[in-house]
């Protein structure tokens, strides 16, 4: 049967209008299993306002008042972690185990945002002048939007949530129209765990709904998180309309396998990096960036039995790999397979021939592209999908100048024994985040996350100490208690 979903609002469930709305599908199967409301700029307005009026007495509740929701949030979010995991699963693709790790590491800022009193203490100067003090604090902005995108339905929206209502915002959530059930499934938590109501609101749409929350002078501040384009335009117009925004963009991440690297290892965790999540997601490892050709050969040598040995099914039987989000993204990510082809790219193993046969689902086998060149499509442009290319360089600074000239720069990864050359790797290469023989360095919830160059628009990364920078913004006192009148005084004032 299908499920007929509604938007959040004010603490309650707000259903769509009659017109307007998406399917959405259960990847494993290729069905229609729920009907998202697309809003319109009426209904982002109806979010925006319960918002508003809830902002001013959460933004005066303590701290630790605060922090006490995000304890309660987190228990629960454990309590049904199952099934939050089995709702990423039946709309995103994803294999169980792999939502549950997505519910875990969603959890993990949840955790840091319960340290709120803590993350904003202020500073304190004392006797800045005779008599004077001077501190500064952190105050929330207001009504502040997240928008997400389809790969991680419960992570990123926890990314951005936590953190913006513990230093005492309200939050308009926007998530991506194909996976829309679980960003409902936190709004109800949120209210057992005694968020005031028109805190936190859900709002499903498409681009009709971002641009009202774009529109609407009472958002103070945007969160993305999505491919380039979007995040390059969500950026442009939510600055120019003096809106803080970060937005984080598409990737392409490369792993450089030195020849004295473990080529056990480095073929096991490029498989996990590049075909996990059936490549969807913003640190995958697409680019095996070998130096050498006896290193590629190895590696390659490595890597095609176990690309071809992967366990395909639905996400929910015990499987390496599901399927991927859409049949629009699967026939995408096919089409790249037939481009690399036509570029002359050697096609090791050839995901369109080895699906999850027989079944209805939007699957699709792995892939392993050798012999791939810098100025190829498939090397330049994001794929998101079970795709690895593997490149061929000479030696340690053409595969350095090779990852520092992609447009890209989310993650990147080297895989060596060598510490000196993974320390000059790290402190030279031009990406956000840096894995020395890990795959996938994503960092902890109390650290933050964030790209360079075009996986990233704005200055601040999300979650971590940035999250809780942007999130907030200072403002800084100056106090004395004068006895009696001190008299005008016309000149700067200095120490004296
Ligand atoms: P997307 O850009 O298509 O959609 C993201 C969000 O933007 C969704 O909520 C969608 O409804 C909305 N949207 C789509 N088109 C829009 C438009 N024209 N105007 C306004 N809003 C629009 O991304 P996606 O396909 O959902 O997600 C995959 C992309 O996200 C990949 O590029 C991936 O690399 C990126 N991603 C990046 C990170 C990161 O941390 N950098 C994390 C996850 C995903």
């Amino acid at each position: 049967m299908t499920r007929q979903l509604h938007h959040h609002v004010g603490g309650r469930e707000r259903p769509g209008g009659d017109s307007r709305h998406g399917d959405v599908y259960d990847p494993a199967t290729g069905q229609v299993s729920a009907r998202v409301p697309l809003a319109d700029a009426a209904e982002v307005r109806a979010a925006v306002d319960a918002a508003h009026a809830a902002f001013p007495a959460w933004a005066a509740t303590p701290p630790l008042q605060r922090a006490r929701v995000m304890f309660r949030l987190r228990a629960l979010v454990e309590r049904d972690a199952d099934a939050l995991a089995r709702t990423i699963t039946s709309e995103h693709g994803k294999t169980l185990s792999d939502a549950r790790g997505e519910v875990t590491r969603g959890m993990e800022v949840i955790e840091f945002a319960s340290g709120i009193p803590h993350l904003l203490k202020g500073e304190h100067s004392a006797e800045v002048g005779r008599g004077v003090d001077s501190w500064s604090e952190r105050a929330p902005l207001g009504v502040v939007a997240g928008v997400t995108p389809f790969n991680f339905p419960v992570m990123v929206p926890l990314w951005m949530a936590p953190v913006a209502l513990a230093c005492g915002n309200a939050f308009v959530l926007k998530p991506s129209e194909k996976v829309p059930s679980a960003a409902l499934h936190l709004a109800a938590l949120l209210v057992e765990a005694g968020l005031p109501d028109g805190m936190f609101n859900v709002v499903h749409g498409g681009r009709e709904a971002v641009d009202a929350l774009l529109d609407d002078e009472r958002v103070q501040a945007l969160s993305f998180v999505g491919s380039t384009p979007v995040a390059r335009y969500l950026y442009e117009r939510g600055s120019a309309a003096g809106k803080r925004v970060q937005a984080l963009g598409g990737a392409k991440n490369h792993a450089v396998v030195l020849p004295d690297a473990d080529i056990g290892l480095a073929a096991d965790a490029l498989l996990g990096a590049g075909y996990g999540s059936a490549g969807e997601r913003c640190m995958a490892i697409s680019v095996a960036v070998c130096v050498g050709d006896a290193t590629a050969d190895a590696l390659v040598a490595a890597l095609a039995p176990k690309v071809a040995a992967l366990r395909i099914a639905p996400g929910l039987d015990d499987a390496d790999m599901g399927p991927l989000v859409d049949a629009a993204h699967r026939e995408r990510v096919r089409g790249y397979i037939d481009l690399g082809v036509a570029e002359g790219a050697r096609l090791v193993i050839d995901g369109r021939a080895h699906g999850c046969v027989g079944r209805d689902g939007f699957f699709l086998g792995g892939s392993l592209f050798d012999h791939v060149a810098p100025e190829m499509r498939i090397y330049r442009e994001e794929i998101f999908g079970p795709v690895l290319c593997v490149v061929r360089v000479p030696d340690f600074e053409a595969a350095l100048a090779l990852v520092d000239a992609h447009e890209y720069g989310n993650g990147t990864a080297v895989f060596t024994r060598s510490g000196g050359a993974a320390r000059e790797f790290a402190r030279r290469v031009q990406a956000g985040m840096v894995g020395i023989n890990v795959p996938i360095p994503v960092p902890m919830a109390f650290h933050s996350f964030g790209g360079w160059k075009r996986s990233l628009f704005g200055p601040l990364h999300m979650h971590g100490p940035d999250g809780v920078r942007f999130y907030t913004r200072l403002k800084t006192v100056t106090a004395r208690w004068p006895e009696g009148a001190a008299g005008a005084e016309f000149v700067m004032p200095t120490m004296r």
